[in-house]
């Protein structure tokens, strides 16, 4: 870890000498990016089937660096597969390495207070230059605010959030951590709960979850998440890094979270297989189906709850099952542990745990409401990878 890091850190600072930012053109592959750079095709066929995975997630649309030398040789390339992963491709002597690691950001962490004027779309873009608050706020109040009803000229709005900075831009989207919104003289909060990514309001009852809970309606789960089973097919003792669900075939599958369709296609013993995107490095894959939602295709935005697909058989698959797996940052991880919002609202120890920081929170939120109206106020900065360098 440290090694790469440092090696990131070097890196950095010849980046910002020579290093072109570039767009990744619809129609470009992998495979052709290869070519065009004199690259031979084996550093693609030699990566194992997890990192080809991700070389399909390169959108058309995406921006990328590249480092050359005078020669226009390729010395190295990053290109962002997600809000926190990138493919590095870097030149050792004539020999390319293909490696996934982790986008360098700063966190910065700031708020916001306004009082309405036009819209909140207009009105934060205005005061921020960035329209993607604005929507993530929306998003966050979902059900109980509508922002183009509920709300009248003078209503005030206070946010606090998180943004990533990444070679002195804003990158990727914001995490609002706490916000107020002034409805008819009633402030509505919505706090955001680190342990199951979802959101509450002061009371701890939900606003909206992350994750849906199961991505099915199923008669059973047949298998858990385990380092350690016996393939049922291939009589070897293979992890399995998801749950099964059963169910009757071409019950209809659903994208458990908001985000990006990845891929939509065969996949080897997975058979008819959707992976999505979605927000803080988290991933989710659908596998066997016997057909895909409409419009599912790759490089699709979707909403929590759209069909993606319908149970099937495809694949390498002893009956008509769904295979499901999460993965965070690339590492597979058990779908049971993430806690999805609970509908009638957090109680015991989890209300305990999330009252005690959503009052800190709310009571930062109520002392910025009317002061230094429309400016973003930083509030503290991390830079979590120097801090890596200089503790080792
Ligand atoms: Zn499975």
């Amino acid at each position: 870890m440290r090694l790469v890091l440092i090696f990131l850190f070097s890196f950095i600072s010849l980046w910002s000498l020579e290093s072109q930012e570039m767009w990744w053109k619809r129609g470009t592959t992998f495979l052709t990016y290869l070519e065009k750079n004199n690259i031979p095709q084996s550093l693609y066929y030699n990566l194992n089937e997890d990192d080809q995975d991700v070389v399909h997630m390169i959108f058309a649309g995406t921006y990328y660096h590249e480092l050359r030398d005078e020669k226009q040789t390729l010395l190295h390339t990053l290109i962002p597969i997600s809000e926190e992963m990138q493919i590095s491709i870097y030149n050792n002597n004539g020999t390319y390495e293909f490696n996934v690691i982790p986008i360098d950001y700063e966190l910065v962490r700031e708020s916001v207070t306004f009082k309405l004027q036009s819209s909140i779309l207009y009105d934060l873009k205005k005061i921020t230059g960035n329209s993607k608050l604005a929507i993530e706020l929306a998003s966050v109040f979902n059900d109980r605010v509508d922002f183009r009803q509920d709300l009248r000229k003078d209503d005030e709005i206070s946010i606090i959030y998180e943004r990533k900075v990444r070679l002195g831009k804003t990158w990727g989207t914001p995490n609002i951590k706490a916000a107020v919104v002034e409805v008819n003289k009633r402030k509505k909060y919505a706090i955001f709960n680190p342990e199951d990514e979802g959101y509450y309001d002061e009371n701890a009852k939900p606003l909206k979850g992350m994750f849906l809970k199961h991505p099915i309606q199923y008669r059973r789960i047949s298998s858990r998440f385990t380092h350690r089973r016996l393939h049922p097919i291939l009589k070897i003792y293979r992890p399995h890094y998801g749950v099964d669900y059963v169910a009757r075939y071409g019950t209809p599958i659903k994208s458990v979270a908001d985000g990006r369709v990845v891929m939509a296609g065969r996949k080897g013993g997975y058979g008819r297989t959707v992976i999505v995107q979605h927000k803080n490095g988290w991933r989710s894959l659908y596998a066997h189906m016997s057909g895909y939602g409409r419009g599912i295709k790759r490089g699709r935005k979707i909403k929590q709850g759209k069909i993606v697909g319908f149970l099937g058989n495809s694949g390498l698959s002893t009956g008509a099952h769904l295979h499901f797996s999460m993965y965070k940052n690339h590492r597979p991880f058990n779908p049971a542990r993430i806690k999805s919002v609970k509908k009638g609202g957090l109680r015991g120890k989890a209300k305990v745990t999330y009252l005690a920081s959503a009052k800190v929170l709310q009571a930062e939120l109520d002392k910025i409401m009317g002061v230094s109206p429309d400016k973003v106020v930083r509030i503290a900065s991390l830079t979590w990878a120097k801090e890596h360098i200089t503790t080792n």
